[in-house]
């Protein structure tokens, strides 16, 4: 069991089982929800348990075409993911407490990055590299 929290500790969730996805995600909407890029794991929306603190989450849903949610805490305004989506946890990498034990598998939206920021570890993650769009 791994556990996660926002900065003020008021919405806490934990997640079981391993990830079906663990990824960097460089979109634009990323980059200004999370930072300068977000991990992002993805994997069975049962195998995630929002433990405290629902009345504190809330949902940015942007405009179509777009289509992922971002989560966050109204106290603190910590980034969280979309949470439970179609069957699925979407959950910031950054919110976890403790080691997943897993590690990023390569990165997506790579063209979206800033022009300040560049990404050198394609040899590290050889084959798993995702293709920039
Ligand atoms: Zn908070
Ligand atoms: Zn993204």
């Amino acid at each position: 069991m791994i556990r996660g929290s926002c900065l003020c500790g008021a919405v806490r969730f934990e997640i079981s089982g391993r990830p079906s996805t663990f990824s960097y995600c460089h979109c634009s909407r990323c980059r200004k929800s999370e930072g300068v890029f977000a991990a992002v794991l993805v994997g069975k929306a049962a195998y995630f348990r929002l433990a405290q603190g629902e009345e504190h989450v809330r949902r940015y849903v942007p405009e179509a075409p777009w289509t992922h949610a971002c989560a966050f805490c109204d106290r603190c305004g910590s980034a969280l993911g979309e949470l439970v989506t179609g069957g699925v946890y979407v959950v910031a990498a950054s919110a976890l407490n403790d080691d997943l034990g897993v590690r990023p598998t390569g990165h997506l939206n790579l063209s979206s990055e800033p022009a300040w920021y560049e990404v050198d570890d394609f040899k590290k993650f050889g084959s798993n590299y995702v293709t920039p769009n």
